[in-house]
């Protein structure tokens, strides 16, 4: 396997590290098969420990958790931290621990090391390049601190990628059509963000964030606490007091508040929460909500300023992409519901979501992801080589897949008895710019110029296979059938873009060399039949008329002569009109070569 780069969510509670394995984004388990790593580091003497092994250590006064709220901030500004803090250098922040200090940058460079290990640990290979993620809203400093943690880590960081856009990728561009928008709603353990971003180019680019680094699901346990004590009739005050295991109650306030995620109702259970009393009081979830109205009404008020900054007010987004651990909760999800206009979507993992995306970044700048969104719709058109070397497109570029388009053509010489069929990719207009897919004989009934009928259609299954089936209409004969394999849609990104600036490139000179050719076709033919008329009626004409002919005809095979599209095609204007007179009185027969049915001729 190639130098592998590794995808990391470095979250506040949570981290994980993922990577694409044969097309496909997976996050790597630890020893014990765990995915999700707590974010968390124990400074102990002379070792660290990180994730669960650092939460089953007891000692006092050397966990370090939720970092990440320190990282980039200046000593003073920290929000509330989960050890004592101490002015470091730079005007920086560190946490006191009973082993000295530790940075949130160090607290990170520990956490990264970890990831790294399990990447390397299942990947059995040394990893040195890696894509981290980090909030929309984190200024430059921040961002800056993420990035050095990871190089301390021994990692190159290749790209920092918000989380909203991470939790797009996971979502899938494949799924939206260009220029659309999402919105990402995440609300985690102790934070919420929303984002919208739009899907531009096969890139998503956030065009609005917003939030509260202080609302998250710690908060709804708070709901569930206040709301037992005061069915109990505690007061706040009274959980607070001396002897009373608080973390244990807020562990069991959690496990209702999930339980009521799938519950009506859960009952809250603290035995001898003081030492001597117990509670035991059931929840209705109908309460919780009732409860939440103020952290509901954040969320709301925070959604709409953001659709007002995306300038989106009143216009929908295309999905409002549900992720975080605490928007598993049915009223959180009808509040998106509700400020979306549209169920939310609830497709993604909530909490491996933006993980998942970070490692889909990785596989794009490692090259091992394919582009979705080629999969889904024709990434550059298909059509038929026509006379003249023209490209005639029967499926456009970006056209959804599976389709099916069928065309006429008609043969361009008398007494033809076959054609060959080629089929090319592109979006040039000569077919000699465009990529050959394919090319067959169709053999078919010999008949006069523009006399025969073959049907051509072009079908492109779900699995990017194209079948082009060729049949004479009028002479019978079996079909013929040609399947091109994958070559239709399984196209390198950079491939595409370069026929696709390659065709803006040379639109003009390409276009002029499609209008040169097609007033050639018509010139010819055109000038083929007035030399038949001439000779049956030209006696009959009144001079006038018959002298204009003849310089129309002197100006239409000039302007062959000269190679000019626009002077040809307007040549073949003049003497298609000088000679209309003369078309509405020969017979049908002799102008039946002027009359091939509109059809094209290949
Ligand atoms: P995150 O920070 O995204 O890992 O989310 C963690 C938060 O999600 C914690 O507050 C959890 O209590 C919360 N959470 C996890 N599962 C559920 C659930 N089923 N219902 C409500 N909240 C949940």
């Amino acid at each position: 396997m190639a130098e592998p780069v590794i995808g990391i969510d470095l979250g506040t509670t949570y981290s994980a590290v993922g990577i694409v394995e044969a097309g496909f984004p997976i996050l790597l388990a630890d020893e014990e098969g765990e995915r999700l790593m707590p974010s968390v580091a124990w400074f102990g003497p002379g070792v660290v420990k990180v994730g669960r092994a650092a939460l089953r250590e007891m000692a006092e006064g050397r966990l370090v958790r939720s970092a990440k709220r320190q990282m980039g901030v200046r000593f003073g500004e920290a929000p509330g931290a989960c050890l004592p803090v101490v002015r470091a250098s730079e005007g920086g922040m560190a946490f006191r621990t009973a082993e000295g200090e530790v940075t949130p940058v160090e607290v990170s460079r520990v956490l990264l090391s970890e990831l790294k290990r399990i990447a390397e640990f299942r990947l059995e290979q040394e990893v040195r390049r890696a894509v981290i993620t980090v909030p929309a809203y984190f200024n430059n400093a921040q961002r800056e601190a993420t990035k050095q943690a990871g190089e301390e880590a021994g990692l190159e960081v290749l790209r920092l990628v918000a989380e909203p856009t991470a939790a797009a990728l996971a979502y899938g561009m494949d799924k939206l059509a260009e220029r659309s928008r999402v919105a990402v709603f995440d609300l985690g353990g102790g934070t919420f963000d929303v984002s919208i971003l739009e899907l531009r180019e096969g890139v998503f680019e956030v065009l609005a964030t917003g939030g509260d680094t202080r609302l998250g699901g710690d908060d709804i346990d708070s709901v569930v606490l206040n709301l037992v004590a005061r069915k109990a009739g505690l007061e706040g005050p009274a959980l607070e007091m001396e002897g009373v295991d608080r973390d244990r109650l807020v562990r069991e306030a959690e496990r209702v508040k999930c339980e009521l995620s799938r519950e009506e109702s859960a009952i809250f259970r603290a035995p001898f929460y003081d030492g001597s009393r117990s509670l035991e009081e059931q929840v209705e979830r109908v309460e919780l909500e009732g409860g939440m109205a103020s952290e509901l009404a954040t969320m709301r008020r925070i959604c709409q300023e953001v659709l007002v900054d995306a300038g989106m007010e009143g216009a929908g987004v295309e999905a409002g992409v549900m992720v975080g651990g605490s928007s598993r909760l049915p009223v959180v999800q009808r509040l998106a519901g509700e400020v979306f206009k549209q169920e939310p979507d609830c497709s993604q993992h909530p909490d491996e979501a933006v993980a998942i995306g970070a490692a889909i970044q990785a596989g794009i700048l490692a090259g091992t992801w394919r582009e979705v969104l080629l999969l889904d719709v024709t990434p550059l058109s298909l059509g038929v080589e026509t006379l003249g070397g023209l490209m005639n497109v029967l499926i456009p570029r970006n056209t959804t897949i599976p389709c099916k388009v069928g065309e006429m053509f008609t043969n361009a010489r008398d007494g033809q008895d076959s054609m060959q069929v080629r089929v090319l990719q592109g979006e040039r207009e000569l077919a000699r710019d465009n990529w050959e897919l394919g090319k067959f004989d169709l053999p078919f009934r010999s008949a006069p110029r523009g006399k025969a009928r073959v049907g051509l259609q072009l079908s492109l299954d779900e699995d990017g296979i194209l079948e082009v089936l060729a049949r004479d209409v009028e002479g019978g004969g079996p079909d013929v059938i040609v399947k091109i394999e994958s070559a239709a849609v399984d196209v390198s990104e950079d491939a595409v873009e370069q026929m696709v600036e390659e065709s803006v490139e040379h639109a003009l000179e390409d276009m002029k060399a499609r209008v040169f050719t097609e007033a050639r076709l018509k010139a010819e033919e055109l000038l083929g039949a007035v030399e038949v008329a001439l000779a049956q009626l030209g006696a009959g004409l009144a001079g006038e008329n018959r002298e204009e002919i003849v310089a129309a005809r002197l100006a239409v095979e000039e302007a062959l002569a000269a190679g000019e599209a626009n002077q040809l095609k307007g040549a073949v204007e003049t003497l298609d009109k000088v000679t209309e007179g003369l078309a509405a009185r020969m017979v049908e027969e002799a102008l039946g070569a002027l009359q091939s049915g509109g059809q094209t001729q290949i």
